[in-house]
């Protein structure tokens, strides 16, 4: 009977999955500050909220599979053509894509340790083998490193930068050193999901104009407030769009994200202009964390990392505790989105605090 075959027989699935953890985002509670998944604190601009609105009533039909428009407003704002331009549903859909769209099974992914959480789990979803190159004792990319260990097997490398969750970010001559050292047939996909708080100069589209093996991910998550709408892009050459296409599933990318993205690059210089105010307080908190003892590498995009090591995890749930949820990344380190004045006070209040400084 049902009974008895429920508990005999265990639906199979792959066997090799046992041995990938599931991506696990930042968690928060009612109530709570949430300085934990690197989101603007500022809700969209009235103009993408009319926008989103609009698109909202039409749900009856299906979105546009080939985003032509979204691709259109992008190539006029970036002076690339259609054909360089891939849409997906956040740029973390693109990452699994361009493992997708690169690797054979036991093909090599490469990326430095730590980075992106995703990057191991979309590179061993598709079969593909994850690389890790570990990160300088400065937490940032080991270039030279990551150069050497490329194989005949290496078909893809994910360079975050700035990069989550350390905060550092590579410079135009260290990128073109390291593009002068990988052969031409690796993509070097430029994980730029902070480009807009990086001041400090490098530009992956720059990049891509002179390498065409460069691939430029991009997303409307972060400083374009749009993270719960789910849209981010690439730019690449027209073989590896074409790729993307191939593996993209349809429809992922919906209407209303369609449209609130649209919207949203007809009014960049609004909402890039918040980006100044960020970027402001990140001195303000870092200098602050300097200032009572703690090491907190330099950040480029819109948080600070905290190498605390074992002591991380209770640090973090200290300052949950206290009402402030942060990031913490194992024995590593915890990391904090910049917020508001106000929130970043609370953090602050947290980690000068007797309690927190005696973990
Ligand atoms: N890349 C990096 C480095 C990120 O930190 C994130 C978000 N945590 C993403 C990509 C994906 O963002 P989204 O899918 O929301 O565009």
């Amino acid at each position: 009977d049902r009974e008895a075959h429920n508990r005999l027989v265990t639906p199979r699935t792959r066997a090799d999955l046992d041995s990938i953890t599931a991506y696990v985002p930042g968690k928060s509670y009612p109530g709570a500050i949430k300085l934990a998944s690197n989101e603007t604190t500022l809700g969209p601009l009235p103009s993408v909220r009319d926008a989103i609105a609009d698109a909202a009533a039409n749900a009856n039909r299906y979105p546009d599979n080939g985003h032509v428009a979204l691709i259109a407003a992008l190539a006029d704002h970036f002076g690339v053509t259609a054909a360089n331009i891939a849409v997906g549903a956040g740029s973390v859909s693109l990452c699994q894509e361009l493992v997708h769209a690169t690797c054979n099974d036991g093909d090599e992914v490469m990326f430095a340790w730590r980075s992106f959480e995703a990057y191991p789990v979309v590179t061993s979803v598709a079969g593909a083998v994850p690389v890790t190159v570990p990160l300088t004792p400065d937490y940032r990319h080991d270039l030279d490193a990551m150069a050497a260990a490329v194989t005949d097997r290496t078909r893809l490398i994910f360079v975050c930068t700035p990069n989550n969750p350390t905060g550092p970010a590579l410079s135009t001559d260290e990128l073109e050193r390291f593009l002068d050292a990988v052969p031409d047939r690796v993509v070097v996909a430029l994980d730029e999901a902070y480009f807009e708080y990086n001041r400090s100069g490098a530009d992956g589209l720059d990049l891509f104009r002179r390498y065409p093996n460069v691939v430029v991910l991009r997303t409307f998550s972060k400083a374009y407030g749009l993270a719960g709408l789910r849209v981010g892009y690439a730019i690449a050459d027209p073989a590896v769009v074409t790729a993307l296409s191939k593996v993209h599933i349809a429809f992922t990318v919906n209407a209303v994200a369609q449209a609130a993205a649209i919207a949203s690059l007809a009014a960049s210089g609004e909402l890039l202009a918040r980006t100044d105010g960020v970027v402001a307080e990140r001195g303000r908190v870092r200098d602050a964390l300097l200032a009572a003892g703690y090491e907190v590498p330099e950040s480029a995009a819109n948080f600070v990392y905290l190498p605390l090591g074992t002591r991380s995890g209770a640090f973090g749930a200290a300052s949950a505790e206290a009402g402030v949820v942060l990031r913490p990344y194992g024995d590593d380190g915890v990391r904090i989105t910049i917020g508001d004045p106000a929130e970043n006070d609370a953090f602050l209040a947290f980690a000068t605090s007797t309690e927190a400084r005696s973990i």
